[in-house]
């Protein structure tokens, strides 16, 4: 009985850090509806080209970001650009000159190309359970800006976050022999201290939570320059650009903080 309980508890956990959700089958009965519509779109003029090295050189940090809000603007219309992903992947095999790298939780809900509107060869992605960052993530930063010439770093939190709800509520994970979890959801619980509340400090307060959630993506840039000089010193010259952001799981909105 003990050991049902446990696995139930483990399966909870699971279930909420990962974002597993059981709404798909309203969204697929719209797709059937729209899929007319798409199908004459796509035939009509689909991007066939990716980004070129000249591309990348002539685009300031700041204009990349305009590009990322206009995309998001796009993805919140539901009007997403159409590509030809065979004539993409025919171009891509010469090289590949992204304009920014994007670090955003593992959540299934969060479709980071699609939320920008962007495709293949357009950004590097990091992706870790409540986009923190470490000597790994850090890593592919310094080789996605200082070697492969993009300019712009975003750490994209998202409303909703399994983990840092499981931070907040001060999930025991260890005891549930996830050690590795307990690591991560440690890692967290910092971007608590210093949060005004009104209300209880637990994930069932919204407001609450979306504050340590933005807190958390601003704490995750103060660590990606104190943990990295080179990218520090790209930032201060003006060649780069980290900016914190959270995307709203309800409306699809990106704001950059
Ligand atoms: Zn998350």
């Amino acid at each position: 009985m003990k050991t049902r309980i446990k696995n139930l508890s483990i399966l909870a956990l699971v279930i909420t850090v990962f974002g597993c959700d059981f709404v798909a089958s309203s969204a697929d009965s719209e797709t059937s509806t729209n899929v007319s519509s798409v199908d004459s779109i796509v035939k009509q003029n689909p991007v066939k080209s990716i980004l070129t090295a000249e591309e990348q050189a002539d685009m300031s940090p700041d204009e990349i970001i305009g590009r990322l809000k206009k995309g998001n603007e796009n993805f919140v219309s539901n009007n997403l650009t159409m590509r030809d992903h065979s004539a993409q992947r025919r171009e891509a095999t010469i090289g590949q000159y992204p304009k920014a790298i994007v670090l955003s939780c593992v959540d299934s809900r969060v479709p980071v190309e699609d939320v920008f509107d962007l495709g293949i060869g357009d950004i590097f992605v990091a992706r870790v359970a409540g986009n923190i960052e470490n000597k790994d993530i850090v890593g592919s930063m310094e080789f996605a800006t200082a070697v492969a010439g993009s300019k712009v770093v975003i750490v994209m939190g998202h409303t909703s976050c399994g983990a840092v709800k499981h931070a907040i509520d001060n999930t025991d994970a260890a005891s549930m022999n996830m050690n590795a979890l307990q690591d991560l959801l440690d890692e967290i619980k910092p971007s608590m201290t210093n949060v005004e509340t009104e209300g209880e400090k637990t994930s069932k307060n919204t407001d609450f939570t979306n504050l340590v959630i933005t807190n958390n993506a601003k704490q995750t840039v103060e660590d990606i320059r104190k943990r990295s000089p080179k990218m520090a010193e790209l930032e201060k010259s003006g060649k780069i650009k980290i900016v914190p952001a959270v995307y709203d799981m309800e409306t699809g909105k990106v704001k950059f903080m």
